[in-house]
């Protein structure tokens, strides 16, 4: 008998392994950080033993989800302001956030965010911090993502342009120094959390660069292995401003400063040629697909279904609580595979596997983490959640992948483990005291909206202040 940290069994497993293989009665043994072995009950059990082992009957284990793209510190201004275009919307409520939020802020109302991503069945984020007006913003949003267990990308922006078009002096640096303070922040936060947690690059948007910002951003990204992250044509505003300034569209222009390439993650995506999904597909780009970001903010519908047929590898993602408003991974991947049906006119164009793919493999892809995340095969990383079955929303089930995909909520996520640590066991986490935190975040989100002036954007309606 071979001894196991942590046993789960009698599940219904969801491997998401290249057959794609459902195990019924299937158990799971971690050692340490990673899946030691995996099969059914009656296989494991012959060969491993546990001092701690979860009963999982009734239940389904999926790998963790992955959320690609989001701002975890923008759960400050969730409700906030509604119902605008997206160019008016950074203008009245991130930019003045933006210029103002302190660290404690950032890192209450980003752990916030974390929490909602792990019930929600999110194991790995990427995160996109923006505001740099104090290197310790970049920690307190490193410490919450440490502090909450997941699995975790953070990325340092770059923008070093855009005042003519209301871009906060809060919000822009010279490129070399933020990238100087990237290659800083990678040496030393890289491996925290027992290997959990590692730095990338993010530019802004094009019409927050200089054309040297972009080529320096690559240079770096060569010279270190970090990726690069980037809002991309989320509005036609983005290819409007590239010709204004360099006479052709975004993706030509970032084709021709050399930042595309297999390590570059291209978020949103809406507004695309077939020149444009060419050079994607030509430097193998990966993309970040925000359903509900992109519904709330009224951006379109991203060609998903034609960039996943010319070979680029697809994750989902929530994008911050700003436009969502919330950071729900099974609100996102129900609407992942919905919008696409709207937009093609065809129920068929995605189905349940594939969205599903797209949360785990495709996501684990773009980050460059295939080998280690997406799938639960032996080797892997220890990153999965537990479904039980029993609410209103999803009973009565059958198909497993249907079940998450369309039906199932947060109440149904019951267990989370990330990295081999059981965080949520029972609907309730651990590691930390939720019930405070959130009412310490809604205090700090309270105060930062009377500082911001973006109280003034609930005039004419309702203020809610339950504290
Ligand atoms: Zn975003």
């Amino acid at each position: 008998m071979q001894l196991a940290d942590l046993l789960v069994r009698h599940a219904l497993i969801i491997t998401q392994d290249d057959q794609r293989r459902v195990i019924d009665d299937g158990a799971l043994a971690v050692v340490g950080n990673h899946i030691a072995a995996l099969g059914t009950t009656a296989e494991i059990d012959a060969a491993y033993t546990a001092a701690r082992v979860i009963d999982a009957a009734g239940r389904a284990l999926f790998p963790g989800l992955l959320n690609i793209h989001t701002h975890l510190f923008q759960a400050a201004v969730k409700g906030l302001g509604e119902d605008m275009p997206v160019e008016q919307w950074v203008n009245a409520v991130t930019f003045p956030t933006v210029r103002v939020i302190e660290p404690e802020e950032a890192y209450l109302l980003s752990l916030v965010s974390c929490l909602e991503n792990l019930r929600s069945g999110a194991t790995t984020v990427m995160d996109f911090m923006y505001s740099m007006r104090d290197p310790a913003l970049h920690e307190a949003v490193l410490q919450a993502l440490l502090d909450s267990g997941l699995r975790g990308r953070y990325t340092r922006t770059v923008v070093d342009a855009g005042e003519k078009m209301g871009v906060p002096q809060q919000m822009r640096q010279p490129a070399e120094e933020a990238l100087a303070h990237a290659k800083e922040l990678q040496a030393r936060w890289t491996g925290a959390g027992a290997g959990r947690l590692d730095i990338g690059l993010a530019i802004g948007v094009i019409w927050g660069m200089t054309e040297a910002g972009l080529r320096a951003t690559r240079r770096v990204a060569d010279e270190t292995d970090m990726t690069i992250t980037m809002h991309v044509n989320e509005s036609p505003f983005d290819n409007v401003m590239a010709q204004e300034t360099w006479g052709r569209n975004t993706i030509p222009m970032l084709a021709e400063t050399g930042v595309l390439g297999p390590d570059f993650i291209a978020v949103h995506c809406v507004h695309m040629t077939d020149e444009d999904i060419d050079l994607f597909a030509r430097h193998r780009v990966s993309i970040a697909y925000n359903a509900v970001s992109n519904m709330y903010l009224g951006s379109g519908i991203a060609p998903i279904v034609r960039l996943e047929e010319a070979g680029l590898p697809i994750g989902i993602a929530t994008d911050g609580s700003g436009s969502n408003n919330c950071q729900d991974m099974l609100e996102t991947l129900k609407f992942s595979a919905l919008l696409q049906k709207v937009g093609r006119m065809d129920p068929s164009c995605v189905l349940a596997q594939r969205a599903l793919d797209w949360a785990t493999r495709g996501g684990a892809q773009a980050l460059g983490l295939a080998d280690q995340i997406g799938s639960l095969t032996p080797g892997m990383k220890a990153d999965f959640f537990l479904v039980n079955p029993f609410t209103p929303k999803a009973t009565p089930v059958h198909d497993p992948v249907a079940t998450l995909v369309y039906s199932a909520g947060q109440a149904n996520v019951e267990t989370v483990v990330v990295d081999g640590r059981v965080l949520m066991e029972g609907g309730v986490f651990v590691h930390l005291d939720e019930a405070q935190l959130l009412r310490d975040a809604q205090r700090a989100a309270q105060n930062l909206a009377r500082r911001a002036g973006t109280e003034k954007l609930l005039e004419m309606r309702g203020k809610w202040r339950p504290l």
